[in-house]
C-alpha cells in the first residue's frame, strides 16, 4: 500500500511542472520543485522549490526527504538521478522507462521489439554509416542526435547523400540516428496514462501541426477512421504496459496513406499534445498523471467537447490581448520573461 501523497516532488520547472503543480493543487496536493534554474515557471505555483543541481546528492536526498513520491516533467532527466531518488521513494516514471525514451536508438529498437512500427532507422557513429544507410533505407531522410534533441532542435533533413557530409558534420561528434523521410498524411498523438494496477486510460488522439518541428496546433478529433482511432489506442497501450509504465506518456505517431501508423517518438511525460484536455475533458492529463504518480485511481479521459489549441510561440505573446478579449478562448501564460523565437509562452484552447 502506496503513504498517501501529501507533498508532489516534481523534477523539473518549465510549463509542464506549473500545470501538474496546480492540477494537484485541486487534488489538495502540494508540489515541491527540484530544478536547477532560479525563478522557474513551476517553482511559481508551486508549495515549495529547491533550486540545485540533479548531480547534487545532498540536495537530491533532502528533496526525497520532503516529499511522498516524485514525477518528471522532462524526459531528460539523467536516469542516475531518478535511481538515486528511487532508493528513498517512489520515483514514476522510471529511470529504466526515461533511458528508452532517452535515446532514439533504444527508443526505435525497444518498439520495434514489441512489434511496432517506425520509420526505417539506422544508428549513425561515422560519416561511412551515413552513406551506407542512405543507400540501404533511401535517399531521403532526417540525420538526429540520438540524445537531447526537442523542438526540432538536433535535425537535419537530408534530400540525398549529396547532402551527407554537411549533415553528419552538423551533429558536431554527437552520436545520431538516420530516419527515413516517412511521407505520412498526418501526425497524430495518443495521451495515455498507466496506473500503478496497470489500468491503461487514454484521450482521444489529436491531430498535430508542427512547423520547424515546433507544435503549433492540437485538434480532437482527429481526421481518421475509428480502425486507426483503434489501432492507435492499442499502440499506446502496448507500449505503457511493455514500459511496466506509471504517469501519463505522449506517443507520437505519423498516419500513413495506406493506413498505418508509424510511432516517431515516445515522450514519458505529459505532452503539449494533450493540453487541450484542461478544458476539453473533466479530468485533465495532468489530473491523470498527478493520480497515477500518487497511487490514485486514474480518472475518466472521456471528451466532452471538440478542441483546438494552439501554441503561443516568441511573438505570438503579442496576441494575448486580443485573446483576452475572445469570448471562449481559454488561455494559459507560463510566466516566462522574454518571448525569445521558438520559446513556448503559452496556449489557448477552444472548444466546440
Ligand atoms: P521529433 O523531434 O522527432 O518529434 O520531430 C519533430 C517533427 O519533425 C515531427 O513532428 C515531424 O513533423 C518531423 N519529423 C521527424 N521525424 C520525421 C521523419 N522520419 N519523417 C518525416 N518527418 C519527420
Amino acid at each position: 500500500m502506496t503513504k498517501p501523497v501529501a507533498t508532489l516532488g516534481i523534477l523539473g520547472g518549465g510549463q509542464l511542472g506549473r500545470m501538474l503543480a496546480m492540477a494537484a493543487a485541486r487534488l489538495g496536493i502540494d508540489a515541491h520543485i527540484y530544478c536547477p534554474d532560479d525563478n522557474a515557471p513551476a517553482a511559481r505555483v508551486s508549495a515549495r522549490a529547491t533550486v540545485a543541481g540533479y548531480d547534487d546528492e545532498r540536495a537530491l536526498a533532502a528533496f526525497a526527504g520532503s516529499v511522498e513520491a516524485i514525477t518528471t516533467e522532462f524526459e531528460n532527466v539523467p536516469a542516475a538521478t531518478a535511481r538515486f531518488l528511487a532508493d528513498r521513494v517512489p520515483v514514476h516514471p522510471s529511470a529504466a522507462a526515461l533511458e528508452i525514451a532517452q535515446d532514439r536508438v533504444a527508443e526505435k529498437s525497444f518498439l520495434n521489439k514489441i512489434g511496432i512500427d517506425t520509420a526505417p532507422w539506422r544508428a549513425i557513429d561515422g560519416l561511412d554509416d551515413l552513406t551506407t544507410a542512405l543507400t540501404e533505407i533511401g535517399p531521403r531522410g532526417i540525420l538526429k542526435t540520438r540524445r537531447l534533441g526537442y523542438d526540432g532542435k538536433g535535425q537535419v533533413r537530408l534530400d540525398g547523400p549529396q547532402d551527407a557530409a554537411e549533415a553528419f558534420a552538423a551533429m558536431a561528434g554527437a552520436p545520431a540516428i538516420l530516419e527515413g523521410l516517412a511521407a505520412f498524411e498526418r501526425e497524430i498523438s495518443v495521451i495515455a496514462a498507466r496506473g500503478q494496477d496497470g489500468t491503461v486510460r487514454c484521450y482521444d488522439p489529436g491531430e498535430n501541426r508542427h512547423s520547424d518541428g515546433i507544435l503549433r496546433e492540437t485538434r480532437v478529433p482527429a481526421a481518421i477512421d475509428t480502425a486507426t482511432h483503434d489501432t492507435a489506442l492499442a499502440m499506446a497501450e502496448r507500449i505503457a504496459t511493455a514500459l511496466d509504465y506509471v504517469g501519463v506518456i505522449g506517443v507520437e505517431m505519423f498516419a500513413m496513406a495506406d493506413g498505418a501508423l508509424w510511432v516517431n517518438e515516445i515522450a514519458p511525460r505529459v505532452h503539449n499534445t494533450g493540453h487541450w484536455t484542461i478544458e476539453g475533458c473533466a479530468v485533465s492529463q495532468f489530473e491523470q498523471h498527478v493520480r497515477a504518480v500518487c497511487g490514485l485511481p486514474l480518472g475518466d479521459p472521456a471528451r466532452h467537447s471538440d478542441a483546438v489549441m494552439h501554441n503561443l510561440i516568441g511573438d505570438d505573446i503579442d496576441t494575448v490581448p486580443a485573446l483576452l478579449a475572445e469570448a471562449g478562448a481559454a488561455l494559459h501564460l507560463y510566466g516566462k520573461g522574454e518571448a525569445r523565437p521558438g520559446r513556448k509562452m503559452g496556449h489557448v484552447t477552444r472548444l466546440s
